[in-house]
């Protein structure tokens, strides 16, 4: 690069000499006033969700996709008298309080992971249902309400 005011051919950098920008070597820099290079970027920051240690990612999913049939109380109770067995027999079996299987044929109680095993071992029935996947990552809408108007249709 050549020197706008003497010619030189220097690492010339940009000044205004009377308000004229121009390229000056060292020696006529002293005529003109340096251009200050704009400020570089500060460093680059990083996001700070990025910065932040995500958690561990649990496993909420797992079980996410079985769900008590709706009718499970009725289903207990009707697999139960099916069987011959009094509330006190299956609560036996089963190592729960007989008040705990008149309050869960009842509804009022709900059977937990545990007890649903026992009982559809004990009575032999599906107490379970499987959502399918679609659903689930849909945010978990029932599979009745997944109905087309063309399914409704058929069904009449
Ligand atoms: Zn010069």
């Amino acid at each position: 690069m050549q020197c706008e005011l003497c010619g030189r051919t220097c690492d010339c950098k940009a000044a205004t000499v009377d308000g004229v920008l121009m390229m000056l070597c060292p020696d006529c820099l002293i005529h003109g006033e340096l251009v200050q290079a704009p400020k570089a970027p500060s460093k680059y920051q990083k996001p700070i969700l990025e910065r932040i240690k995500k958690p561990p990612v649990k496993d909420i999913y797992k079980d996410m996709n079985k769900e008590l049939v709706s009718n499970w109380n009725n289903l207990i109770k009707k697999a139960r008298e099916k069987k011959g067995l009094t509330r006190e027999e299956l609560g036996f079996k089963i190592g729960e309080r007989t008040v705990t299987i008149q309050k869960i044929e009842n509804g009022d109680l709900r059977p937990s992971d545990k007890m649903i095993e026992k009982l559809e071992k004990e009575l032999r029935i599906k107490l379970v249902e499987t959502i399918s996947e679609a659903s689930t990552s849909l945010g978990g809408t029932r599979s009745g309400s997944r109905l087309t108007l063309g399914d409704f249709i058929k069904s009449k």
